[in-house]
């Protein structure tokens, strides 16, 4: 297979973590007989200084054109004094625009060795691996007016959706439920919104289309709990944006580490875009002590949703664990009895296993 990847490295760490992707793939490419070419270009913090921009047009159009997007991390002290215009994060926001990106999924393992690293008890976390599909473009964090009345006596947020993009993003999750367990949980709060009631309806006509899959409905409150009491229940989530953006939050503690939690966000039948959940990690830029596995993973998310090569995703993932496993890990990390390597190392270690 023949595709066409766009590298956006980014800010601090971004840059390092970015190369480890890389290394990752070719491993990939050349163990599967697959062609990857990799053109580089700036976002965030970078492209400010080179073009005086967050978001330049050549990136944009360059991301257009490929078969899919790695983004390492935008941002960094340098910048946050610049005006609201040329700040690194508005690239983020921009290229997620010009991607049409709806569909963001996370998935959330509790890896085996980092287990104690959860606030969580290890028995409560052991074997929890789930995928949260958020709708990432439409509710309340869109919805207008967004206001105050009445002198600021009264605020107003509107929580709007369409039946499309209900339906875009259900279809989504059903499909991502149907490459994992086949069980799919639908979240909202059907019981007092309105917007849920029409979700609610959406995921039970889409469901005869995928009848592979087990559907069942939890009010939102009862997911939250039981994402800690329970997490193993789980297999794929899908819910709206701010429901999303809550509950992802809140199951990434699962793991107990920022540095393992990989991310997908993607269109309707366009580019995909791929990062890790961390940021630039200013603190430790340029140390050479990242964890790569955040990114390696969102590589692995990009042959599984972009490419369909989900053998070659599986392998990276086991690389992951298993390097994780002979108890090597990065500083971010601890695992008892085990050895402390830097970015460079864990990536050679996750490609001799590939
Ligand atoms: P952003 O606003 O861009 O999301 P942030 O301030 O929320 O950034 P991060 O940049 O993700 O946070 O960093 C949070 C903490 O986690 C920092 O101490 C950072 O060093 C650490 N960290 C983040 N990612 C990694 C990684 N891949 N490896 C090691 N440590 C990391
Ligand atoms: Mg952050």
């Amino acid at each position: 297979m023949k595709k066409r990847i766009v590298l956006l490295p980014g800010d601090g760490i971004g840059k390092e973590v970015i190369n480890s992707a890389q290394d990752v793939l070719n491993a990939i490419a050349e163990e599967f007989n697959h062609s990857f070419t990799f053109e580089t270009h700036e976002i965030g913090g970078a492209a400010i200084d080179l073009y005086g921009t967050p978001l330049p047009e050549t990136t944009v159009d360059a991301c257009k054109q490929a078969d899919a997007v790695l983004l390492g991390a935008v941002g960094g002290p340098k910048w946050d004094n610049n005006p609201s215009h040329l700040r690194p994060e508005r690239g983020l926001l921009g290229i997620r625009k010009a991607l049409d990106l709806f569909a963001n999924l996370r998935p959330i393992k509790g890896f085996k060795n980092l287990l104690h690293a959860s606030p969580l008890k290890e028995e409560v976390v052991a074997g929890s691996d789930l995928l949260i599909v958020r709708e990432l473009t439409g509710g309340i964090y869109f919805g207008t007016p967004s206001e105050r009345r009445d002198n600021g006596q009264t605020v107003v947020d509107t929580l709007a959706y369409t039946r499309k993009e209900i339906e875009r993003i259900v279809d989504k999750a059903f499909q991502a439920a149907q490459g994992r367990s086949g069980h799919l949980t639908s979240v909202d709060k059907a019981n007092v919104l309105e917007s849920s009631k029409m979700w609610r309806e959406i995921v039970e006509e889409k469901k005869a289309q995928y009848p592979d899959v087990v559907v069942e409905h939890v009010l939102v409150d009862a997911a939250a709990m039981k994402l800690i009491t329970n997490p193993t229940k789980f297999d794929v989530i899908v819910t709206e944006n701010m429901f999303g953006d809550i509950l992802s939050d809140e199951a990434s503690v699962l793991t107990g580490s920022l540095g393992m939690l990989a991310s997908a966000s993607l269109s309707e039948d366009g580019v995909g875009l791929y990062e890790p959940v961390h940021g630039s990690a200013p603190d430790i830029a340029g140390k050479g002590i990242a964890n790569p596995s955040a990114m390696i993973l969102s590589a692995a998310l990009m042959l599984r949703y972009s490419f369909q090569l989900n053998d070659e995703a599986t392998l990276i993932e086991d690389a992951v664990q298993s390097v994780l496993d002979s108890g090597f890990h990065t500083a971010d990390l601890h695992i008892p009895e085990g050895r402390q390597v830097g970015t460079e190392e864990m990536t050679r270690l996750i490609v001799d296993y590939i």
